[in-house]
């Protein structure tokens, strides 16, 4: 690991609602490494695509508003300084959005749409003057130099006859053809830093694995860092380094592709993982409830009333701070604080879980925190004294 390249410290995003005021983002944390990829994973509503928008300086405001919060770009702050975040948004970053039909306009050709791109990278203020320039064809760069880029990087793409896709519509094209043309768009200003927000959703799984194999590939001759938004565990498997788990606005687990697919530690993570559909497994305890109403949060830690391992008068009270464990492994869960081991933690949970499905349940599952005198404090106790 080098120097991180992106860091957002404490990262709180408020809306203004006809509800109220929703406390989307509270409190995140994330780091990507030069040369890696993050993929940021949770359901959908957890905050996922406002973090990637910050990051990018796309966020609506209003009716967003950063509350809180640095972002470091190769340690310039840039959530303070909006010139410098529109210089580095021009010139380092990239963003390939989640869907391609309305992400590219239906009124242009694809070339028409590269060629802009290419006209108007690396500049923060184009005024009046300088659109008319471009539109009687007097550009800075030649069409020559512009047509041979656009065709390398379609080439690249894999995109057949790149030559006649130029003179296509979106309206035109398939739908891996389209997320295609995008991502050679978010290429064509060279970036060094790749920001992808659920680019394969709205793909079937054949197209999707192919679009997974030719960013990795991009990523990969082009030395890139990525953050890579989504809901699919699988997609974040195929093509991350690391993984941050969000839940409702904040962090609830960070580890490596294979700690958090193979050994879940945090309530929520384990929820996530059993919630993938298997062909050989059709009876799944997934997560019960939705995404809290981010106008009255719940207290403490925001995944009370749908954790099964919830403990009355701790977890509704303790907002958890982020444990770290071995490896690099950060758990925000209060079943962690005492640096028990995943084994340790993991039984307790199950135990709590277990109680708190026989205790009054909705189809088995615990509706809330067990009502239970006993605290993590003595539920630890009786682990290490089991232990000992
Ligand atoms: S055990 Fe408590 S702190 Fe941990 S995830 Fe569940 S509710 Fe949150």
């Amino acid at each position: 690991m080098t120097d991180p390249i992106l860091e957002l410290r404490d990262l709180e995003v408020h809306f203004n609602t006809f509800d109220g005021r929703a406390e989307v983002i509270n409190g995140v944390d994330l780091t990507v490494e030069e040369g890696e990829t993050v993929a940021i994973v949770g359901e959908s509503g957890c905050g996922k695509s406002v973090t990637a928008e910050t990051v990018m300086g796309m966020l609506p405001q209003p009716p967003g508003e950063i509350v809180n919060g640095e972002l470091y770009y190769r340690d310039e702050e840039l959530l303070g300084d909006e010139t410098a975040h529109e210089r580095v948004k021009t010139e380092s970053l990239g963003m390939i959005f989640q869907d391609p039909m309305t992400s590219l306009s239906p009124v242009f050709t694809v070339g028409e749409m590269m060629r802009d791109v290419m006209t108007y990278q690396n500049k923060t203020n184009v005024g009046w003057l300088e659109i008319f320039r471009n539109i009687v064809g007097r550009r800075d760069v030649s069409e020559a130099d512009m047509h041979d880029r656009c065709i390398e990087l379609l080439d690249r793409l894999q995109i057949p006859d790149p030559e006649g896709i130029l003179d296509r519509y979106p309206i035109e094209l398939s739908g891996g053809m389209r997320q295609r043309v995008l991502i050679a768009m978010a290429m064509l200003g060279e970036p060094e830093f790749l920001i992808a927000d659920e680019p394969t959703t709205a793909l079937d799984v054949t197209v999707q694995d192919q679009i997974l194999d030719l960013l990795s590939e991009q990523v990969k001759r082009e030395d890139l860092s990525m953050l890579y938004i989504t809901h699919n565990l699988g997609v974040a498997r195929r093509i991350a380094d690391r993984i941050y788990v969000m839940y409702a606005g904040e962090i609830a687990e960070v580890g490596s592709c294979e700690d958090i697919l193979d050994e879940p530690l945090h309530p929520y993570s384990r929820g996530l993982v059993d919630s993938v559909p298997k062909l050989t497994e059709f009876d799944r305890e997934g997560i019960e409830g939705l995404i809290p109403n981010y106008t009255e949060p719940p207290s403490g830690c925001r995944f009370h009333p749908r954790c099964p391992a919830a403990v009355a008068g701790e977890c509704d009270v303790t907002r958890p701070p982020r444990f770290e464990l071995a490896d690099g492994r950060e758990v925000a869960c209060l079943l962690y604080e005492d640096g028990l081991s995943p084994a340790a933690a993991n039984e307790i949970a199950a135990t709590e879980a277990d109680t708190n499905r026989g205790s009054g349940t909705t189809h088995g599952r615990s509706s809330g925190p067990r009502e239970s005198d006993e605290s993590i404090e003595s539920l630890t106790q009786r682990m290490e004294d089991a232990n000992e």
